[in-house]
């Protein structure tokens, strides 16, 4: 799980593993959940341009303030995602707090 390295989440490991760019106002990066504060830390430290989300039910993260600041944040509201990340939530509570960073 995230290689037992709490900095590891699906938009960091995703961006490190796509390499360097000129420009990333033009990156579209897409993710099964709304990108916590951490993640929309990055999207905005670099200027990504649009992110995908598959749902922001479970979890609202930082979808508002990307949005208020100049990032097209495409909500797809997908039930599978919705579904998957609740029971995951519901599964492994204490990681997806630690992941969050609340106690
Ligand atoms: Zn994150």
């Amino acid at each position: 799980m995230q290689e037992n390295d709490p900095s590891v989440h699906g938009e960091t490991d995703a961006f490190r593993r796509a390499g360097r760019q000129r420009r990333y106002r033009d990156t579209i990066m897409v993710t099964t959940l709304a990108p916590c504060w951490y993640c929309s830390g990055l999207v905005r430290q670099f200027n990504i341009g649009t992110v995908v989300v598959g749902e922001s039910v479970n979890f609202r993260g930082g979808i508002d303030w990307l949005r208020e600041n100049g990032t097209e944040v495409i909500d797809l509201n997908d039930a599978g995602c919705i579904a998957m990340l609740g029971d995951w939530i519901a599964a492994n509570p204490e990681v997806w707090n630690e992941d969050i960073g609340e106690d």
